[in-house]
């Protein structure tokens, strides 16, 4: 469901936690996301409800896919060393500093920190209610994996090995995993153990 622009110019002095405070403060837009189901504000309060939600999500469902995929490819390439390790953590820096700056300059990169080019779906992330299901859509997921995969292709044109290749891609791949699962997690009741 697309929203009106004009409800994404809602007063970010707050955040709503709730679909009850929402409509308290914008009774229009909460009707609106009541009757819409791609929002779904039953969160999950068990771990055994959380995993439920996540096994039926696409975008986890082909990321794992692509991960084990990937694990195969390297490990037929040879078995798991230093280098490995080095490429993982790497990787797993690499992707901080990139959330870092897709968040800060393109989701809450114009002047008044609404996102620019084509990710206003990043502005109705932050103007539902706090608690809600919040997974990635599919068509995210390939694309990061297909843009790592081509990195990867890339660097074995240019003489990198192919098991470091695909050491990058499964690092890059896990490491998405590990982005879903959190911000799911954060956006869901489930407290820290
Ligand atoms: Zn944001
Ligand atoms: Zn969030």
């Amino acid at each position: 469901m697309e929203l009106a622009t004009e409800n994404l110019k809602l007063d970010k002095s707050r955040v709503f936690f709730n679909l009850k405070e929402l409509q308290q403060h914008h009774a229009g837009l909460a009707q609106q996301l009541q009757t819409a189901t791609p929002f779904v504000f039953q969160v999950p309060e068990t771990t055994e409800e959380a995993m439920t939600v996540l096994a039926a999500t696409p975008s986890i469902q082909f990321s794992f896919a692509a991960l084990a995929v990937t694990l195969c490819a390297r490990l037929a390439l040879g078995p798991l060393g230093v280098t490995d390790l080095g490429i993982l953590i790497g990787t797993k820096m690499f992707w901080e500093i990139q959330e870092w700056i897709v968040h800060t300059e393109l989701f809450h990169g114009s002047k008044d920190m609404t996102s620019i080019g084509p990710f206003e779906s990043h502005d109705r992330h932050h103007i539902l209610p706090y608690y809600h299901v919040s997974t990635e859509p599919l068509p995210l997921a390939v694309g990061f994996y297909l843009l790592a995969a081509t990195i990867a292709v890339a660097a074995m044109s240019f003489g990198a090995p192919a098991a470091q290749a695909m050491t990058w891609l499964g690092s890059y791949t896990a490491s998405g995993i590990g982005y879903m699962l959190l911000h799911f997690l954060a956006h869901t009741r489930l407290s820290c153990p």
